[in-house]
């Protein structure tokens, strides 16, 4: 899809940034080393064609849904995580609507996943429109659920507004959600990561400066905003190595099927959309079945170079639909399990959380 010009344009990253800072400085150590992810991509061996080498494993999976809005979608909801499931992701996720108006049906999708399938299941969290010890109740919930990974987030405003508050008695930003998770258990947790930089950050390093915060905090991985090209994320990933950050920067890969949803959001949320991606949709606005079988092409693609860099493990926003993400896994040579087929083994971050007791008295709810 993009070729080597199309790259040659990104200068390996070098800013060097070593203070010690307050709360809000910048704090990171950013030393870009030169044999790093992005100056690979830039002078490595380029991805091979169709077939996948046979020496080359399946990505490990895994999928982000909403809580559906009403009957109708909940049972779209549930056919497409019947169809997904045996593609044996490593977690699927559930949002949490912004201003976290979608509280109980976030709940009840994400507890029925533990009770009815063989899933494991992300609640995502986010710090808006409620006090810590609503906030922390909500967490315990799921911990009595039998849900122990939660992904923690600031939150986007709720509607209506155009700026994020904190809640006076709440959770500030993503960090001390992580920090107050903490406390409660051992959760797996995940936060958000934004290659291109959060919109309302002061400035690209601040903003790596806030992810690594959360990860000291206590996240055990981070997912990345989606982003359409590879040299993005393999630039951030090296600054994130620099920065001393050790955790998994999972990628998230958004399957474009609207285009014009996707250039209308992504102007949101900093996200950019390459002039290559625009030309690819050229003239389908009244064709979404061909829009879709290009969705498949570019989302397998978009992988395929990242694991060409060596990246194996990736967060998909199904946006509840199983056709395009199953479509892209099958590509990748991801296939569904046989019943009689072991678990692939967890990671020490699972395994620990696997085991969790709740840190203090879960009971202390009441
Ligand atoms: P934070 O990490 O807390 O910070 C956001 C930005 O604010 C930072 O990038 C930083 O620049 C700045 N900042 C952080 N701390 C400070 C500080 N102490 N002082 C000053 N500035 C600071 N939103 C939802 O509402 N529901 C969801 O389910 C949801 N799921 C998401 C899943 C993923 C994988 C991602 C990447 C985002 C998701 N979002 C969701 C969107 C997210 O809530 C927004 O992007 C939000 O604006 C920032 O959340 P955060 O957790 O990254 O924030």
């Amino acid at each position: 899809m993009r070729g080597r010009e199309d790259t040659e344009r990104v200068a390996p990253a070098r800013p060097a940034v070593p203070t010690e800072g307050r709360p809000g400085e910048v704090n990171v150590v950013v030393n870009a080393p030169p044999g790093g992810t992005l100056q690979r991509w830039l002078t490595g061996p380029r991805v091979t064609g169709l077939p996948q080498p046979a020496e080359q494993r399946p990505p490990k999976l895994s999928f982000e849904f909403f809580p559906p809005k009403n009957e109708a979608l909940e049972q779209g909801l549930w056919a497409a995580i019947r169809r997904l499931e045996p593609l044996a992701p490593r977690f699927v996720s559930v949002t949490y609507g912004a201003g976290g108006s979608t509280r109980a049906r976030t709940h009840e999708t994400v507890a029925r996943l533990a009770r009815e399938t063989s899933l494991t299941p992300a609640a995502h969290l986010t710090c808006v429109g409620a006090t810590c010890a609503e906030v922390d109740e909500v967490a315990r919930d799921y911990l009595e659920a039998g849900v122990r990974h939660v992904v923690a987030l600031r939150g986007d405003p709720p509607a209506g507004a155009s700026e994020y508050a904190p809640h006076p008695g709440g959770y500030a930003q993503a960090e001390d959600l992580v920090r107050g998770l903490r406390r409660i258990a051992d959760f797996d947790i995940s936060v958000g990561a934004y290659p291109e930089t959060h919109p309302a950050a002061a400035s690209a390093l601040s903003d790596l400066d806030y992810l690594k915060r959360k990860i000291d905090a206590g996240a055990t991985r981070a997912i990345t905003q989606y982003f359409f090209d590879t040299d993005i994320y393999l630039r951030f990933l090296d600054l994130c190595g620099a920065a001393r950050i050790t955790v998994p920067i999972v990628p998230g890969i958004l399957p474009v099927s609207n285009f014009k949803q996707v250039q209308r959001f992504s102007a949101m949320c900093g996200a950019s959309v390459p002039s290559w991606m625009a030309k690819l949709f050229e003239g389908l606005d009244d064709d979404a079945e061909t829009r879709r079988m290009i969705a498949a092409v570019v989302a397998a693609e978009q992988v395929r170079l990242l694991q060409a860099n060596g990246v194996d493990e990736f967060h998909f926003y199904t946006l509840n639909r199983a056709d395009l993400t199953y479509a892209i896994a099958h590509l990748l040579g991801v296939r569904p399990r046989q019943p009689s087929e072991p678990a692939e083994p967890v990671t020490k971050a699972e395994e620990a959380v696997a085991a969790i007791a709740p840190i203090g008295a879960v009971g202390a709810k009441g």
